[in-house]
């Protein structure tokens, strides 16, 4: 099968005639192609969505909404299509893509095209003489670039803000994820959504994503990806002074207090562990426990992760394969680091070949590693799979410590029934959001994003909507 570019509301082949394979992680073999896209093609999709910007950004903006909750609501009715085909793709489990992946991106069109109804903006009165008020423009033609671990979940969260405040995009998918962005394209079609408005152009990170990054009239850019990526397109679009936002890498601490919810925590703490393979931004990866409770916690945590099931993504397990052999790789020579650093693996480490059709997938089992310093590699380069590491400690100071001792800043859980604890803690947790007594309860409309190297700028709710648009004050004298 052979997937296409959409560009000016055509399906269309790239203008190299290259293609790249695109792999089913799960039974670790080529099951589709995808355009190897380069500078013309995004230099046409950029045309497209410069002809398109006028009549879309004057559009009534209930019209314009009207249009995209037509694509939420196609996204819905094709729900079962578009959760096999990001499982296939992915390798995460059928019954996520079906319950948080699809429902996800539904919302996410649902959400931004309702928002702008509801969108107002500041005046400023000065001794009543005075007026100022301020508008807000979209700015033009944007770029949104994400990455393969939640395909179209997070590429819906870039894409509906971005043409729901009037920009046409340019956006690329992950190459190794590109499935569901082309059935998207489908769907803009079915939608109506006028020609040219939204541009999809597959390819390669390092070609076609940085030909988007390099383009003179693409003036924002909205990425998520990895930190060493964030920091190459920080580097090219800096000195154009293009707008950035910067959603990247994480190694996010749980910090587990002995007066907590016991049964709820751990349940939670497994399912923050290891949801999607560990392959979420937000996983808990550094888990931090009481030293009352921690050995009661290593046995009953071990005891759970070692019973999830691992296999076929397309029958009921609770871990599917990681992404990609290349991915696979990495984190295995993670857990040979970990041991190496005088690490101990209490369960999982070791590469998993289920029987029958995925026997040559990409998985790894659910890994547990305790008896680390919270220094080492281990506990601070970002692994992004299904390993977490548990450490002891005294104190709220010393847990802290360890918490913040990361170069990452993106997401931290607490776990205690003390609310002036969760809130000590809280004010003081280096991260963008931080989930007491829950993980991952997410609201739309509250500001996403992380802090030290995990980015710059926040999305999410009226945060999305401003960063696509550009605040103008007006300043009238009343004689
Ligand atoms: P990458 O940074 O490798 O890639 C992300 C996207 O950027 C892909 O579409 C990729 O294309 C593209 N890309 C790669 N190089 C360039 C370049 N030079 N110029 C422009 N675009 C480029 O990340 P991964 O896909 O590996 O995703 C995993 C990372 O994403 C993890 O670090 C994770 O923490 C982070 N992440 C952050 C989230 C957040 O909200 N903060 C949420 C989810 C993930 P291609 O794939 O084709 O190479």
């Amino acid at each position: 099968m052979k997937l296409h570019n959409y560009i000016n509301g055509q399906l269309t082949p790239p203008q190299s005639g290259n293609y790249l394979d695109n792999y089913d992680p799960a039974i670790g073999a080529v099951y589709s192609q995808i355009p190897d896209s380069d500078h013309r093609d995004v230099d046409q999709a950029v045309q497209s969505a410069k002809a398109a910007f006028p009549a879309w950004s004057l559009m009534p903006a209930a019209e314009r909404s009207r249009i995209l909750v037509r694509v939420a609501d196609i996204i819905l009715e094709r729900l079962d299509e578009l959760a096999l085909a990001e499982s296939i793709d992915n390798g995460k489990p059928l019954s996520l893509a079906k319950a948080v992946d699809i429902p996800r991106a539904n919302q996410n069109f649902h959400f931004f095209a309702t928002a702008i109804l509801h969108w107002a903006s500041e005046a400023h009165i000065m001794e009543d003489k005075v007026i100022n008020y301020t508008i807000r423009q979209p700015i033009g033609v944007v770029g949104c670039i994400s990455p393969w671990n939640l395909p179209l979940y997070l590429f819906s969260w870039k894409i509906a803000p971005a043409l729901a405040s009037g920009n046409c995009v340019v956006a690329k998918p992950s190459e190794v994820t590109p499935m569901t962005a082309y059935l998207l394209s489908k769907i803009c079609i079915d939608a109506g959504l006028p020609a040219g408005v939204l541009n999809i152009v597959h390819g390669l990170g390092g070609k076609t994503g940085q030909a988007i990054v390099e383009h003179p009239e693409i003036k924002a850019i909205s990425f998520t990806g990895g930190t060493a990526t964030g920091e190459r397109i920080a580097a090219v679009a800096a000195p154009k002074f293009k707008k950035l936002s910067l959603e990247l890498g994480g190694k996010n601490p749980s910090i587990i207090f002995a007066d907590c919810e016991y049964d709820k925590m751990l349940t939670t703490t497994v399912r923050s562990s290891f949801a999607n393979q560990g392959q979420i931004c937000l996983c808990s990866s550094r888990i931090f426990v009481e030293r009352s409770i921690y050995e009661r916690f290593k046995t009953d945590f071990v005891e759970k992760v070692s019973k999830l099931k691992i296999g076929d993504p397309l029958e009921a397990v609770n871990v599917g394969a990681v992404v990609s052999k290349d991915h696979q790789q990495k984190i295995l020579s993670y857990i040979e680091l970990a041991k190496e650093e005088g690490g101990t693996v209490l369960t999982g480490g070791y590469a998993v070949n289920p029987e029958g059709r995925c026997a040559n997938g990409y998985f790894v089992a659910p890994t547990v590693i305790e008896g680390l310093d919270y220094n080492c590699r281990t506990n601070q380069e970002e692994i992004f799979g299904p390993v977490v590491t548990i450490t002891p400690f005294d104190s709220e100071e010393e847990a802290l410590t360890m918490a913040n001792s990361v170069r990452y800043g993106l997401a931290s859980v607490i776990w205690t029934q003390n609310i002036n604890r969760a809130a000590r803690m809280a004010q003081q947790l280096q991260s963008g959001i931080v989930w007491t007594n829950c993980w991952l309860l997410r609201d739309l409309r509250t500001p996403f994003g992380g802090v030290k190297d995990s980015g710059v700028g926040r999305e999410g709710g009226f945060y999305a909507l401003n960063f696509f648009t550009e605040p103008k004050n007006v300043c009238i004298e009343i004689s």
